[in-house]
């Protein structure tokens, strides 16, 4: 049995080596642990070893553990016994419904999944009410799968262009997904063509400097990722494994019974 915290240290060397076979400096590529599948126990045993960057795809599980980590980082800072005072960096990384907005926005540090029109805007009318400026990736569907969110490359340019029209929502850069591949390998083109769009936008008129984080890369592909320029990668079967279908099903049948 391998501890979440060896399996943490296994993924950071890993990033490591990919960050120096691109040459680029380990600390800049920032690991944000995917906790969908995660219990606050795990949760827990990253912030003690001064994990803060955590990512979250719904609303639910999200303020949960929030709300959690929290009072644990309050009660642990009180009898001095937690190092770190940064509080935790939640990065939102799910289809984010409209109406959800207002429960997200003041928890997150970095919305990622930017995906239409109508949530930026949504965005900008919810941060403007709270007094929140709210950065986003867009993200961006570069596979062109059907089921997959995101922003179709052609858009990306005209989502930028309102974006500068709104206050409230700050672009800091791009987020996308390849489709899963059993050889990590045929992510590649993918992860270069997000590339390619990243580095043509962050020389537009419409974005700022502050336009420089390329997210990309999950458990399956972020040493690929990385590779082609990721600088954030988003990590949660390899840290906290894989689903367990069958306590899933167990929960079913108690609750039925
Ligand atoms: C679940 C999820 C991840 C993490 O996926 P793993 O394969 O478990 O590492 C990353 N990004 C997004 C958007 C996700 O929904």
């Amino acid at each position: 049995m391998t501890t979440i915290k060896q399996r943490y240290e296994s993924v950071k060397l890993r990033i490591a080596d990919a960050a120096i076979r691109s040459n680029r400096k380990p600390e800049d590529i920032h690991l944000v642990a995917v906790t969908k599948h995660a219990s606050m126990d795990e949760v827990r045993q990253l912030l003690e070893i001064g994990h803060v960057d955590f990512g979250e795809s719904r609303v639910q599980h999200f303020t949960q553990l929030d709300a959690q980590v929290k009072e644990h980082i309050d009660r642990r800072s009180e009898i001095g016994e937690l190092k770190q005072t940064e509080p935790v960096r939640w990065h939102f990384i799910g289809h984010l419904q409209r109406n959800k907005c207002r429960r997200v926005l003041p928890l997150a540090r970095l919305v990622q999944s930017l995906d239409s029109l109508r949530l930026a805007e949504e965005i900008q009318e919810s941060a403007e009410k709270k007094q929140l400026t709210v950065e986003v990736l867009v993200q961006v569907n570069v596979s062109g799968e059907r089921n997959k969110s995101g922003v179709a490359p052609a858009a990306v340019t005209h989502i930028l262009d309102q974006i500068d029209t709104m206050p409230n929502v700050v672009p800091r850069g791009m987020m996308c997904m390849a489709p899963f591949f059993e050889d990590a390998e045929e992510t590649r083109p993918i992860f270069t063509r997000c590339r390619e769009i990243f580095e043509d936008l962050k020389i537009s008129p419409n974005v700022g400097s502050r336009f420089n984080v390329l997210s990309m890369g999950m458990s399956n592909d972020f040493e690929v990722a990385i590779e082609c320029g990721a600088n954030i990668v988003r990590v949660g079967t390899a840290l906290f494994g894989e689903v367990d279908e069958v306590s899933d099903d167990s929960t079913a049948e108690c609750a039925k019974s």
